[in-house]
């Protein structure tokens, strides 16, 4: 949790040890330094003072030597600083600076400790789904000090490019310093390179120790490190965070080093970094007007109105809007506004400041230490060179790929990734941004993910031109084909009059009208997926939802009667809409159950797809056609529909003298589906479980309000750490997989299971449905190739 956890520096320090450090050192100036920032940190952490106070304090003496640089305070005004730096204690913690070094060491020891249910730590674990029961220790070690003048220093490295993944010579240094400073960006860093002329002795060991450490992780580490007096000190190692970029560039890099073969490589990246490659990126070809220039900090195309603090990101990003928060530095209390941010960019600050740390570990496009931006959050302005003035509102582009910032709207252009994806290697050419090294690396790896993988990846797609993308995309086929989606816009009339029919002539006609559309849609999908499976799902919304708003109608008729016209048509239908509607739509008429009380809808429906198969096979065409029955919840209901899906195969036969082979398959969306499998898999050929509304029913959760309405509150006090609609809830709506899984396969031993359900495409649920032996997994187009990855490792890991 990098960045999340406090900790508190120069512990032990007080007006007595200050004169021992003074004398030991031979520096006064440096013990009256690393006081201040011991009551300062203290302040701030412990004692819950708010740091600005502090700031104010150090700015003022700083204003007062007519300097900005904290280095040109001498011993003098240090020991005066402590002196108001104290007063700030007593006055905003009610309490003077606890001068014994125990008290300090125990309430900084315990600070850390309640530091693990900070806000923003809570956030962190719920953003990056780490458990909050992990619980956390405290390191309390010695201190080596990198303010003890010009041959000291601090700073932080980087074996490889957290951005880019090059390998090279990356990090920030500062001399004079404790590590803070780096990371508030309070002063500007030297590129690390610059060390060598600094302190060669110092620079050549840290590259002799970063090449082990790389050796040993064999990962990018990311290193904290000081220099006390001209002797090196490595403070800290970690595994590094990285771009999404970075992650298979360095993958591969890897590989080719030696280091690792490809059955890790494709455990070192993600499906979520996948997902993030395939965001658009700024068009270059687009007018656009620069303002200014910072470090490329985390990459991405973000578009978004200027706001200046966390509140009111978060705000304005519940009300539908895109933000991006402005900051001079943040700070971790700025995480919530970050998290609400399309972007990030602020004015100071290095690749290693905090919000480049933090916005590359959440995958947010990040432009940091853009220093020609004047950032006056006070007066909420930030004043850009040439007199532009940016208000609270104002539409900005940053571009985290090459640190520029534009005024207004940039147009964003597809992802060289998703280039790749669509035509394949050789259709790319080269954008001369490294893409196509990263490509050539996103190949390597989805290839390998390819080769091992157990589960197939099908898509959800309505159209041929899904299918076709999806096909693109690696899809194995359809996994749902929602037909409701084809009696919408222009067909809307059709589906009506069917509504309305009065007798069952006029509503054997009015299906007979729908037929040759429908068979129209299925043709081209068929045709898109050739050879390949094709999931096609009977209706399952309620008929309503085709039908006018009813309030918008009812107001129609009222209008209209109170001016004496009488509108036969609306009149209707508002009859209908009211015999329709229903207290609880998605517990009612929809699924199986219409085709059991409309005659001829499903028949209408499966004649539609077996005469598009019959069209299909003598084009010379292969179509593998998969028929779903919607909202099954006990064998009956699917037998009575099945029966007649077979009668209308025979004549479909008789008429066309096609053999037609086809499987007859349900949803297991409803937990009695589930516990009842068994039944269910005497007639039923496949299952593809719909999590969505297995979800629903299991929680007794509304799938279209609840999100909205209360599970801010749930994942804020913890009850779930993500979203059961987004992630599969393992507990309990796995369980019902597992346990339908089962007992659908203890009847029917070669049963094809899969899951249509928007879990099919999020990478944790992936590899859970990979766990319980489903054959495939179905989701949108664009998540397909995460679907690739995240099965691929899934597999891997095994
Ligand atoms: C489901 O319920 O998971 C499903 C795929 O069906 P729909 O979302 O169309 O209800
Ligand atoms: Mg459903």
């Amino acid at each position: 949790m990098p960045g999340m956890m406090e900790t508190v520096l120069n512990i032990g320090l007080n007006d007595q040890s200050v004169r021992g450090l003074a004398a030991q050192a031979g520096n006064e100036r440096f013990a009256f330094d690393s006081y201040r920032r011991l009551i300062q940190m203290f302040g701030k952490t412990v004692l819950d003072i708010d740091g600005e106070h502090f700031a104010e304090a150090l700015d003022a003496a700083k204003h007062a030597k007519g300097s900005t640089n904290d280095l040109d305070l001498d011993a003098e005004d240090l020991r005066k600083l402590v002196e108001t730096f104290k007063e700030v204690v007593v006055k905003y913690a009610g309490r003077p600076f606890p001068q014994d070094p125990r008290e300090q060491m125990d309430l900084a020891v315990r600070a850390v400790f309640e530091s693990w249910n900070t806000e923003r730590a809570v956030i962190y674990r719920r953003q990056e789904r780490i458990p909050g029961d992990l619980g956390t220790a405290v390191t309390v070690c010695s201190m080596v000090f990198g303010n003890l003048g010009m041959d000291s220093g601090t700073g932080v490295a980087f074996t490889r490019d957290p951005a880019s993944g090059a390998q090279g010579i990356y990090g920030d240094y500062l001399q004079n310093a404790q590590g803070e400073d780096v990371v508030a960006g309070i002063r500007n860093t030297v590129p690390l390179a610059d060390l060598e002329g600094i302190d060669k002795r110092c620079y050549d060991q840290l590259l002799g120790i970063m090449a082990t450490l790389e050796g040993h992780y064999r990962d990018l580490c990311d290193i904290e490190f000081t220099i006390e007096n001209g002797k090196l000190w490595m403070l800290q190692t970690r595994v590094g965070k990285r771009t999404a970029a970075a992650a298979f560039r360095i993958a591969t890099q890897l590989v080719d080093q030696g280091l690792i073969g490809m059955d890790e490589a494709i455990q070192r990246v993600t499906g979520a970094q996948l997902g993030q490659l395939m965001f658009p990126r700024f068009d270059d070809s687009a007018k656009r007007k620069p303002i200014a220039k910072g470090m490329n900090a985390s990459p991405g195309a973000a578009v978004g109105k200027v706001v200046f603090d966390s509140y009111t990101a978060v705000k304005w990003h519940r009300s539908g809007e895109q933000v991006i928060l402005v900051r001079r530095e943040t700070n971790p209390d700025d995480l919530n506004g970050m998290i609400a941010a399309a972007g990030i960019l602020t004015s100071r600050g290095g690749k290693t400041s905090h919000a480049a740390v933090v916005a590359r570990g959440m995958g947010k496009t990040c432009v940091c230490g853009a220093e020609q931006l004047d950032v006056d959050t006070k007066n909420r302005v930030v004043r850009a060179p040439g007199g532009v003035i940016i208000k609270e509102g104002d539409v900005i582009s940053i571009d985290g790929t090459s640190g520029e910032v534009f005024l207004g709207e940039v147009p964003v252009v597809a992802s060289p990734v998703v280039e790749y994806f669509e035509t394949g290697l050789g259709g790319l050419a080269d954008t001369g941004h490294g893409a196509d090294e990263l490509v050539a690396a996103v190949d390597r790896v989805m290839r390998h993910a390819d080769g091992i993988r157990r589960m197939s990846v099908r898509a959800n797609a309505d159209t041929p031109e899904d299918a076709a993308r999806a096909r693109r995309f690696g899809a194995q086929g359809i996994g749902l084909c929602r037909t409701e989606h084809m009696f919408l816009g222009e067909r809307r009339q059709l589906v009506e009059r069917l509504i309305l029919a009065d007798t069952d002539e006029e509503q054997a006609a009015e299906l007979a009208n729908l037929l040759p559309l429908q068979r129209e849609d299925f043709v081209g999908i068929l045709e898109a997926m050739d050879g390949l499976p094709v999931t096609i799902r009977l209706l399952d919304p309620p008929l309503h939802e085709f039908l006018p708003d009813i309030t918008e109608l009812s107001v129609r008729v009222a209008v209209a009667e109170s001016r004496g016209e009488k509108r036969e048509g609306d009149l209707r239908m508002l009859q209908a809409v009211h015999k329709l509607h229903e207290q609880n739509p998605m517990l009612g008429l929809r699924g199986v159950r219409l085709g059991v009380v409309i005659p001829g809808l499903f028949e209408m429906q499966s004649r539609a797809i077996l005469e598009a198969a019959a069209q299909r096979i003598k084009a010379g065409g292969v179509p593998r056609v998969e028929i779903m029955v919607p909202l099954v919840a006990n064998v009956q209901e699917f037998e009575t529909v099945k029966q007649a899906i077979i009668q209308v195969a025979r004549d479909v036969r008789a008429e066309t003298g096609v053999h037609l082979e086809f499987l007859v398959g349900t949803m297991i969306e409803l937990p009695r589906a589930a516990l009842t499998a068994d039944q269910i898999a005497e007639p039923a050929e496949f299952f593809s479980f719909g999590t969505n509304d297995l979800t629903q029913t299991t929680w007794g959760f509304s799938r279209d309000d609840v999100e909205a309405a209360f599970f801010s509150a749930y994942l804020e006090k913890g009850i779930f750490g993500v979203s059961p609609f987004e992630s599969i809830d393992v507990e309990g709506v796995g369980e019902l997989v597992k346990i339908a899984a089962n007992k659908g396969r203890s009847k029917r031993p070669q049963l094809k299971l899969g899951v249509c359900g928007e879990h099919g495409g999020d990478p944790d649920s992936v590899h859970f449905f990979d766990h319980v032996g489903l054959d495939y997994v179905s989701c949108s187009p664009f998540r397909v190739p995460i679907a690739r990855l995240e099965s691929g490792r899934s597999t891997g890991a095994a």
